[in-house]
């Protein structure tokens, strides 16, 4: 059973198609602030609870990242893997149709895991409006995720971070978890701004050297060989060893659940930035800053994702993109940075009172 509460969900919808065989749902979690805004992921197990979990974190994403948009989440049960391109196609459209009474009025579509821009032409396309989904491509007006905006606000809120705990960037040891989107881009600007990256992880293990690994080099030999293992010079350890590497600044990009209880005593880092969606739990972010480590929790710091799509939304340019990340995630992790400190108080607990405060101030409102 979803859990209800003072925000919502407003609105559950199952759907089913029996001609495509679609299998759906969409949860509207609350509206106050705009409509609900949230991609659609496409897995074999997505369920309604799951999709509830993640219309709440957009509502949450989006408050502190002050956009006019609510939260929302799609689903649809499907292996991608299994199923044609043709058939993926039918699927994408009748879940759009199923939705046009909601969308665009009161939900936002965007992509989330195995849906891209071809799939959100699709889905527009289908709708009849070209404001029923962000992360089109450009040809529709749209700007892909993969121009870097959740990477570089990533990187912004590094550095308000390391600014805050009175670090000079030029002298940091940073380690970066994941060379997908987030990732690279993260890896990329820190690198430019003068921090020495020591280790990058993939999937298939930990590229480290302690005396900084040169981001072009590793760009070149991931497109070529398809992993930053194949890098020299360097020491190549498991994937879960990048928690072990004598950096200053842990990013995370990759999996979730990468730091475990069992983890908390080892880490040395001084800042950890969660690049990635919940890289470990509230609890133990609590137990990480009783140990003297900041944690930027996830839906402060990768919020570029979402700020990108509301740029197009309004659209705007990718160049407006560019200069709305970096000027909210700049200004919403100071916030953030400052009130944790006045409070001696996790990053995570002061972005959620400031994210549920503008929604009940917004709900007072309507
Ligand atoms: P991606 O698929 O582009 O890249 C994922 C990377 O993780 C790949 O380099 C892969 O090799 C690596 N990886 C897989 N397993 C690993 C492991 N065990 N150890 C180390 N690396 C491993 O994905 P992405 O879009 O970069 O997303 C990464 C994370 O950021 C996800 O949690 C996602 O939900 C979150 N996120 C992404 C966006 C976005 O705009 N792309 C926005 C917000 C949050």
């Amino acid at each position: 059973m979803p859990n209800f509460d003072e925000f919502g969900p407003e609105k559950i919808f199952e759907v089913y198609d029996p001609k495509s065989g679609m299998h759906g749902f969409l949860v509207i979690d609350n509206t106050a602030r705009g409509p609900g805004k949230g991609g659609i992921r496409m897995t074999p197990t997505v369920d309604k609870e799951e999709v509830c979990r993640l219309a709440r974190a957009m509502t949450l994403k989006c408050a502190l990242a002050d956009l006019p948009f609510g939260g929302a989440k799609g689903g649809i049960i499907a292996d991608d893997k299994k199923i044609s391109k043709e058939k993926k196609k039918e699927i994408v459209e009748a879940f759009s149709d199923a939705l046009k009474p909601v969308c665009p009025s009161q939900y936002v579509s965007a992509p989330d895991m195995n849906m891209a821009e071809e799939e959100m032409r699709w889905f527009a396309n289908k709708n009849g409006s070209m404001k029923a989904c962000t992360g089109k491509p450009s040809d529709m007006g749209g700007i892909p995720h993969e121009l870097g905006s959740t990477g570089i606000g990533v990187f912004y809120a590094t550095k308000v971070a390391v600014e805050h705990m009175n670090l000079d960037m030029k002298k940091l040891k940073v380690a970066v978890e994941g060379f997908g989107n987030v990732g690279w881009f993260a890896a990329k600007w820190i690198s430019d701004h003068g921090a020495k990256l020591i280790a990058v992880s993939d999937s298939k293990g930990v590229i480290y050297n302690k005396d900084g690994l040169d981001f072009d080099k590793l760009d070149e030999v991931k497109k070529k060989t398809g992993t930053v293992t194949n890098y020299k010079p360097g020491e190549v350890l498991a994937s879960e060893k990048i928690l072990d590497v004598d950096a200053d600044v842990l990013i995370t990009a990759a999996i979730p659940d990468l730091i475990k209880e069992k983890d908390v005593n080892r880490l040395k880092f001084k800042l950890i930035v969660e690049g990635s969606n919940i890289p470990t739990t509230p609890e133990i972010e609590e137990k990480l800053h009783k140990k003297g480590i900041l944690v930027i929790p996830d839906f402060v710091a990768n919020a570029g994702g979402v700020i990108s799509s509301y740029v197009e939304y309004i659209g705007g340019t990718a160049d407006d993109m560019f200069k709305l990340v970096e000027e909210k995630i700049t200004k919403n992790t100071k916030i953030v940075l400052e009130e944790a400190k006045k409070k001696n108080v996790t990053p995570r607990s002061c972005a959620f009172e400031i994210a549920k405060k503008r929604v009940i101030e917004s709900m007072k409102r309507i």
